[in-house]
């Protein structure tokens, strides 16, 4: 699904906006079919919840999104191409030569382009991302661009900025008449004087060259503008998490995967979440009785938690869990092949669980036993990772239980729906080392 999003329903338009700016109204449009195919909405008649905000869906795996095309972003980084190509100092040609004539000239032809237009509108965003190295100054704005330390003079000094009348002369003017040029509409005193003096001290220390400036972009190392280096950049949403990408690394069917996305974002819809939505069912988990939220079914289920003994090796640590980001914090210490392996064990738990829930729910069947719910999760393991090599197939052998013989047979899962017995007996049952019989 996501694969058919990126590469065909938002590779159709890619051409188009890599010249022009998308409007709007069609760049909704092309969100509004995108987001149906995602959460297959308008199939049948039955209703469809998109589970995520688009926005946050929009946002690159390593945002903690699900890395499904930003198309505005895309598109402002694909059209940077051209303000890139036209700034530049370095890049000549005949294009270059001839929009300069057209749109720099004396008539207004500028005002009616809507490619001109467009160039303009990236201009701040292109400012931001370049800096210069110095040569013969001509090519700098010295107000906007960024050449000297990181950030534009207008934002090292916005008052004078403010003050000054000549907001587009070039570094060259500057330097060469020491800041003549520049005209203030007051009289500068107290702390502007001391920043004019600060200004006056930058102009001594700049040195021009014989030669042509450099325009560098801030996003790549090596200088040169990437549309993908500003679409990070753009994509970027906050502080990134660096437990974001751990699903993605993992070798299980990216439905899996997404299903794993979904739980840690808390947005499959259990019947706690359905209720935020204004379901108005009961909320009882099918297994025990409790309140059924994302947690609960992954964690604190009575046969979850048998599962979660019998898995193997975190015994110690499972009595310290106290929700589901706990146990990737847990991964996250382990070794590389150990995390993998512990993790897609995880996600077989997860998805185990899920699918069984959905056959009481959905298909009236009966509750599995512990031991059926392990062998469950084991054969998923083993068709996941059936192409990996022996290493990482002897990690995850040592998650799952090492003696089947120990797992007891008997203990199974009460029926559904149990009610008469609370997931704190069943809990103490086990814990006990006692075999929980069937509530019948
Ligand atoms: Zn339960």
């Amino acid at each position: 699904m996501l694969t058919l999003i990126n590469s065909v329903i938002t590779a159709m338009p890619m051409y188009m906006m890599s010249v022009y700016k998308m409007p709007e109204k069609i760049r909704k449009k092309i969100d509004s079919y995108r987001s149906s195919f995602l959460w297959m909405r308008n199939l049948d008649n039955r209703k469809k919840y998109a589970l995520v905000r688009w926005k946050k869906v929009c946002q690159m795996k390593k945002n903690d999104g699900l890395g499904v095309l930003d198309i505005k972003d895309m598109n402002v980084a694909l059209l940077m191409k051209w303000w890139w190509r036209y700034k530049s100092p370095s890049f000549a040609s005949l294009w270059k030569s001839l929009i300069q004539l057209k749109y720099n000239g004396s008539n207004n032809r500028s005002s009616y382009s809507p490619f001109w237009k467009m160039i303009r509108s990236l201009d701040s965003l292109g400012r931001t991302s370049s800096s210069y190295t110095v040569g013969d100054g001509s090519s700098i704005n010295f107000w906007q661009d960024i050449w000297y330390n990181n950030c534009s003079l207008a934002t090292l000094y916005p008052f004078l900025y403010d003050l000054c009348a000549n907001k587009d002369c070039s570094l060259q003017e500057v330097v060469l008449t020491h800041g003549s040029i520049l005209h203030f509409s007051r009289s500068l005193n107290g702390i502007l004087r001391q920043e004019w003096h600060e200004l006056t001290t930058i102009l001594h220390n700049t040195c021009l060259k014989n030669e042509d400036d450099t325009m560098n972009w801030r996003w790549e190392t090596n200088g040169i503008y990437t549309s993908h280096s500003l679409y990070q950049f753009l994509n970027f949403g906050g502080v990134p998490n660096h437990l974001s990408n751990i699903w993605w690394e993992l070798k299980v069917p990216v439905k899996i995967q997404v299903f794993m996305w979904l739980v840690m974002h808390d947005k499959i819809l259990s019947k706690h979440n359905l209720s935020k939505k204004g379901w108005p069912g009961d909320v009882s988990c099918c297994c025990c009785g409790d309140v059924e939220t994302t947690t609960h079914l992954f964690l604190f289920c009575p046969i979850i938690k048998t599962v979660w003994f019998w898995l193997g090796n975190c015994q110690n640590e499972f009595y310290k869990w106290q929700s589901l980001p706990d146990i990737v914090n847990f991964a996250a210490r382990l070794r590389k092949k150990n995390k993998h392996a512990f993790l897609t064990c995880f996600s077989a738990l997860c998805w185990g669980m899920w699918n069984m829930r959905n056959e009481i729910i959905f298909n009236n069947r009966r509750a599995k036993t512990t031991r059926n719910l392990l062998i469950l999760i084991q054969s998923y393991v083993e068709y996941w990772t059936g192409l990996t090599d022996e290493e990482t197939k002897q990690y995850i052998k040592n998650w799952l239980p090492q003696d089947w013989n120990e797992v007891p047979i008997q203990m199974q899962a009460p029926e559904a729906p149990i009610g008469t017995m609370s997931s704190d007996d069943l809990w103490r049952g086990w814990n006990m080392g006692q075999l929980v019989e069937a509530s019948s």
